[in-house]
Formats: structure tokens, C-alpha cells, sequence
């Protein structure tokens, strides 16, 4: 057995494996699925040419990652494309909030909302390292963070709800609407306007990109990377408890809480508790659709989106989420779209185009939302269902089937709302280390939280090398 396990090899537990080996650590990284990657992956869905990002897609947190900037991603093979629209959002009368890099562009688009737009972005991207540095990383009171991080956090503490309303336009509204509704949270909910704040400005100042070939290849660079410095991935290997790592001095486990839970058994005894009040969020239902042309959006701005966020005004957002928190399916859900071909042709025999879409349900859900979603899609860009040449759905349940660590098809790692925000996934100080020696939890259940970042990863490794003295 290695210096180090890790199991499970999504971004979190490649990034992990890679800190571990870069301190000179013989690390070895046991994989349950046949293929490694986690949320990581890209597969043919639906028709032969036709490659389908399976869960990631979009990767603004990738670009703010301090982790990914560790990496040489363009010399391990990985290219990212930047569309020139970031997200757009369309609305009932072929109008559409949209985000482009510039402040003052986008803020040109939002007349009356212009001023008010630019005073709230400007700063906030000028101080954005800044602000990625606290709070890609446990939040802490101690020592006090940097004025331009205060002030960003009391701005995020405010619901999404609240911060949309200070525009007066429906297309700003919108746009703070759907970057808020990343949070998988009711936008009258506290934290929810830091998700829309700080993907907002991510948009500015680095981009929403997506992976020329596929996320996979994100993964497949991360692999390469362990490799040269000379740590392993095997595959097919289900960790059923710890005993099956319990040979190395360090193990360090990209799964959620309550999986922690069964794989140390007996061995955690009452310090089980904590773990087993996590909380976990909604669930998501996702389609994968293979087109004959592009979706022919009403909006012409939302054709040169790489994301779309489909639903109509905040109000409408608002409902929606409020539907999925109340533990109903939404009839007009809100839909999170991605276009890949806008940037990466590849992804489908030519002429022909991918789509990715998902929204958020109850947790658990077995419900097919296909139609829901559609419905919202032909709402703003009417003749889309003749495109379609074949789709791919995956429920709730059937998400979590796929990928333990999604819980009730929790994308996220466990609910982003505010005490989870700040204690994750436990009150402890160091959010990694677990009550059992040597053993730590390095999943997007750790902070800063879902995505694909590398973050709780890398900062769950260096926990487990302090320990070690190394
Ligand atoms: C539909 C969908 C869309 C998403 N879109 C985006 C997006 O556009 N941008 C973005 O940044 N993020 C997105 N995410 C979220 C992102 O994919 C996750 O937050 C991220 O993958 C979490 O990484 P992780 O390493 O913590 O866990 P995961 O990626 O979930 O990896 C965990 C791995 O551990 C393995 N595993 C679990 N238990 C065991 C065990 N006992 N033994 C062995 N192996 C085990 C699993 O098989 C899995 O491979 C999306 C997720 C989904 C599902």
C-alpha cells in the first residue's frame, strides 16, 4: 500500500492526489466507476459523434481556481473556448439580459440600470483575486478579512431576491436571477446574492469557458499530471470501508458525509453525529440533447451564449426555486442550458449541435422533466423540438445511481445555505480533518463547495501533510 489513498477520483480527489504526490507522497487513487472523473466526465449520450458532457460543463470556477492555475492545463493537452456571450437569460418578448466580458458593455445593453450596474461590478472585478483568494477556502471570522472580502460578504449575505430589485429592468433582474439560481437555494434565502456576485464577476474578469473535446479532458490532463509525478488511478475499485485502504498513513475520501458515515462503520462511534446531521439540497433532472442545427433562440444574443438561463423574469426564477424548496416539481422550471458548439464544434458531426440542460428538483425525485424543460425551451426559441434528433435523461435518482456522492441528485455536495456556507460539513475548525487519525474528507462536501475547482482537494491535502509533517 502507498504513502496516501484517495478514493474517489473526481476533480476533488485528483487535485488531492496531486498536492499529496507534489510533497512527495507515493499516492494511490481507488476508483469506483469504470471510468475515473466523478462530475468530470464526457461520454456519446445520445447518437454515435455526438459527445455529451455528462455532469460539468461550464468551468468559471475552474478558471478562479488557485488549484487549476497550478496546472498546466494548455501543455497537458486541455483547451478552453470562451464564447463571447457568457450566459444569457431571454424573456417573453425576444428581449434578453445578457453578460459579455466588459462591465461597461454588458451595462450599456441595461438602459436605465447602466449606472447602476457598473457602480456595483467595477469594483467587485478590479478586487476579484482578492476575493477569490478568502473565499475559495474555509470562511473564517479570524484573522479579519481584507475590507474589499467584508464588504463582498455582506453584500452576499443579502437574498438574491433582494439584490435583484435593486435594478429596475427585467434584463438585469434576470441576470442576477439566473447567476443567484446556481445556489439551489430559494433567492429569498440569505447567501444567495455571493453565488450571483461572484459569478457574475468570474464572467467578467475570467469567463464561463468550456473544454474544447469535452470536461473529460480536464480529467484526463489531472491523470496525466499524477502520473509524471508518480501516483496511480485504478478503476473498478468500490471502497466498501476503510479497512480496504487501511494500509496507508493518509487516506483521504472524495465522498460526501454520509458516505464517510458507512465506510468507517463502528469505528466513528457518537462522532457520527455531526456527520449525519449534514444537510443535502435538491436534486437535479438533467437532458442531453443531440440537434439537427443550433437552437434558434428568439433573442439573436442568446445564440452566441455558451449558457442559458431559461425561465423568464425574477419573479418566474423565483417561483421556481421556491417550488423545488417546497418539494414540488416546477410546471415552468428553471432551466440551466449549455451550448457547447458555440465554442467547440467538435462536439457533433458537422452542422449538427449538442445541448445540455437541467433544472432543480425535489430531493429524490424520480420525475423525467423532459417535457418542462423543453416546453421552456421552445417558449423562447420556437421550432426547437424539430431539431431534436435524440435526447438522453437522467432523474434525480437515476444522477445519484451514476455518482454515489450525488445524494438525491444533489449536485452540489450538500446544501449551500448559510450555515453550510460557513460550517462544512461540520463545526469543526478544520473542515477536513475527520474524528478518525490520518483519515480526511476531501469531496465537495468540504469548502469552498461544489464544482470543479480542485479547491477542497487541495486544501484537504495540505491539512493531511501538516499532520504529517511533511
Ligand atoms: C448535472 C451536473 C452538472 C454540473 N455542472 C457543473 C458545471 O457546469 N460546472 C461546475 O463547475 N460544476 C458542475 N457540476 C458540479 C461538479 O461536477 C461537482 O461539484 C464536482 O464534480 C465535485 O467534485 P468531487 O471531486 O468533490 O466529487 P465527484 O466529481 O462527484 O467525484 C467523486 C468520485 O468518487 C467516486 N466514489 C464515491 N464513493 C466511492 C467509493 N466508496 N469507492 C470508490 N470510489 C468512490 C465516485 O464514483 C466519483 O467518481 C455539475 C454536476 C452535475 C451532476
Amino acid at each position: 500500500m502507498a504513502d496516501a489513498a484517495v478514493v474517489g477520483s473526481g476533480p476533488n480527489g485528483l487535485a488531492a492526489a496531486i498536492t499529496l504526490a507534489r510533497a512527495g507522497l507515493a499516492v494511490d487513487v481507488y476508483e469506483g466507476a469504470q471510468t475515473p472523473g466523478g462530475g468530470c466526465r464526457t461520454a456519446e449520450l445520445t447518437l454515435p459523434g455526438f459527445r455529451h458532457d455528462v455532469c460539468s460543463a461550464v468551468h468559471p470556477l475552474l478558471v478562479a481556481s488557485p488549484f487549476f492555475r497550478s496546472i498546466d492545463l494548455e501543455g497537458l493537452g486541455v483547451r478552453l473556448g470562451t464564447p463571447r456571450v457568457q450566459f444569457a437569460h431571454p424573456l417573453d418578448d425576444g428581449r434578453a439580459g445578457a453578460v459579455v466580458a466588459s462591465v461597461s458593455e454588458t451595462a450599456s445593453m441595461l438602459g436605465r440600470d447602466e449606472r447602476t450596474y457598473r457602480r456595483l461590478f467595477e469594483p467587485l472585478v478590479r478586487k476579484l483575486d482578492t476575493i477569490l483568494a478568502s473565499v475559495l477556502r474555509p470562511i473564517r471570522p479570524f484573522p479579519p478579512p481584507p475590507l474589499d472580502v467584508a464588504r463582498f460578504g455582506l453584500r452576499g449575505l443579502v437574498p438574491a431576491s433582494r439584490l435583484a430589485r435593486r435594478f429596475e429592468t427585467d434584463e438585469a433582474r434576470a441576470i442576477v436571477a439566473g447567476a443567484a439560481g446556481h445556489a439551489m437555494l430559494p433567492l429569498s434565502s440569505p447567501v444567495t446574492s455571493s453565488f450571483g456576485l461572484l459569478f457574475l464577476s468570474v464572467a467578467h474578469a475570467l469567463g464561463w469557458p468550456m473544454v474544447e473535446g469535452g470536461s473529460a479532458l480536464i480529467v484526463a490532463g489531472l491523470i496525466e499530471e499524477l502520473g509524471s509525478l508518480g501516483g496511480r488511478v485504478h478503476t473498478e475499485r468500490w471502497v466498501k470501508s476503510l479497512e480496504d485502504v487501511g494500509g496507508a498513513r493518509t487516506v483521504l475520501l472524495d465522498v460526501s458525509p454520509r458516505q464517510f458515515v458507512d465506510l468507517a462503520g463502528e469505528r466513528l462511534g457518537r462522532a457520527r453525529r455531526p456527520f449525519e446531521r449534514f444537510r443535502y439540497g435538491p436534486g437535479v433532472c438533467k437532458v442531453d440533447w443531440a440537434l439537427s442545427g443550433p437552437v434558434p433562440w428568439e433573442a439573436e444574443i442568446c445564440r452566441e451564449a455558451g449558457t442559458v438561463h431559461v425561465c423568464g423574469p425574477l419573479e418566474e426564477v423565483e417561483r421556481s426555486e421556491a417550488d423545488v424548496r417546497a418539494g414540488r416539481h416546477s410546471e415552468q422550471p428553471f432551466c440551466l442550458v449549455s451550448q457547447p458548439c458555440v465554442v467547440d464544434p467538435s462536439r457533433a458531426p458537422e452542422g449538427r449541435h449538442t445541448l445540455w440542460g437541467y433544472c432543480h428538483v425535489p430531493s429524490g425525485s424520480t420525475t423525467d422533466m423532459t417535457e418542462a424543460i423543453e416546453a421552456q425551451i421552445e417558449r423562447f426559441a420556437p421550432g426547437f423540438k424539430r431539431l431534436v434528433l435524440a435526447r438522453s435523461t437522467m432523474t434525480a435518482l437515476e444522477m445519484e445511481a451514476y455518482n454515489p456522492n450525488y445524494i438525491g441528485g444533489d449536485i452540489n455536495g450538500g446544501s449551500c445555505d448559510l450555515r453550510q456556507s460557513v460550517l462544512r460539513p461540520t463545526a469543526h475548525w478544520n473542515p477536513y480533518r475527520t474524528p478518525l487519525k490520518g483519515v480526511y474528507l476531501c469531496s465537495a462536501s468540504t469548502p469552498p463547495g461544489g464544482g470543479v475547482h480542485g479547491m477542497c482537494g487541495m486544501l484537504a491535502a495540505q491539512s493531511a501533510l501538516a499532520d504529517l509533517g511533511a
